[in-house]
């Protein structure tokens, strides 16, 4: 049976040599692990570069695995892609993660979640509810939201990636620009798309530590940022030098190992003690 699954295998499954078979064992056991509930968020800390108090957390998928310990997202992203499966990866996450901030917060003041949505989400208007109903469900603020997305959502339909945009803002959630510094990373998506927050790829971030020309190109994408009225995250801020020259170019938020590896949850709610930037 094994050369029959070959031919009806989905086109993809099999580009780094592997065989079809293993490939829908691999889609199967994804399958099992979202019904059985084995993703779990992980938050890292968005930290305000100016005082360096923390302001949000980015969720990040996990795969606690019966078998295979936690699982990284570079090890199912793809597939969730290939499969489908990853809307409902990335609203599980959504809704787990408003669910324990809100609740890890309690009477104190709720730092903002940003949480990541794949491109396939953006070809139709079936997220939009999908939000709508987890914040109603979980109570959580819209306006605590936002949502990351890469250049990838825009590039196959602008058009309708556009309309979704502008009916997630409506329930009150801003939008950010995932990994900006990687891909085509054009400028003109900065106007042409209605986004809040530009997130800086942390190869650009790194940059800022050395010699040369990139400096320049980070320097005025922020300028430009700050001017359209954007917050500005560096990512990938690894070290305590990245953070003068990341305050003198005027950038909001910084994020990284620097400050905060990602943690679960119980560990996140220790961080909520100290103060929390408005
Ligand atoms: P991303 O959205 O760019 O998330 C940032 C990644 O950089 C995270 O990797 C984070 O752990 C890592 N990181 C943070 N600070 C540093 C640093 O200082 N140095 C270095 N070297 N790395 C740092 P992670 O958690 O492995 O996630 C990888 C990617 O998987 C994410 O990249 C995102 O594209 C995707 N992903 C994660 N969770 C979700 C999800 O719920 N839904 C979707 N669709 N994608 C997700
Ligand atoms: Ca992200
Ligand atoms: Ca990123
Ligand atoms: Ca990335």
């Amino acid at each position: 049976t094994a050369n029959h699954l070959v031919v009806s295998a989905p086109t993809g499954g099999t580009e780094r040599g592997e065989s079809a078979l293993n490939w829908i064992h691999r889609e199967h056991d994804l399958e099992r692990g979202l019904g059985a509930g084995e993703f779990e968020p992980f938050f890292q800390p968005i930290v305000t570069i100016a005082g360096g108090e923390l302001a949000g957390f980015e969720a990040l998928a996990r795969w606690r695995h019966p078998d295979r310990g936690l699982v990284p997202p570079c090890e199912f992203i793809d597939l969730g892609e290939k499969s489908g499966l990853i809307r409902q990866i990335d609203l599980a996450i959504m809704a787990d993660a408003c669910a324990l901030l809100r609740r890890t917060a309690g009477d104190r003041p709720l730092p903002f979640l940003s949480v990541n949505l794949s491109s396939q989400h953006f070809t139709d208007m079936d997220v939009v509810t999908g939000l709508a109903e987890r914040l109603a469900m979980t109570g959580f603020p819209a306006d605590r939201l936002k949502v990351e997305l890469t250049e990838t959502a825009l590039v196959h339909d602008p058009h309708q990636a556009y309309e979704v945009m502008c009916r997630i803002k409506d329930l009150g959630v801003t939008l950010a620009l995932d990994d900006f510094g990687t891909g085509y990373s054009s400028l003109s998506y900065l106007h042409k798309f209605p986004f809040d927050v530009l997130k800086i790829d942390q190869s650009f971030v790194r940059a800022l530590g050395e010699v040369g020309r990139t400096h320049h190109i980070v320097e005025t994408i922020i300028t430009l940022a700050r001017r359209m009225g954007m917050e500005v995250v560096a990512e990938g801020v690894e070290t305590a030098d990245l953070i003068r020259p990341l305050r003198e170019l005027g950038c909001t938020f910084g994020q990284g190992y620097h400050y905060s590896r990602p943690v679960p949850a119980d560990v996140m709610g220790g961080m909520l003690d100290r103060p929390i930037a408005s």
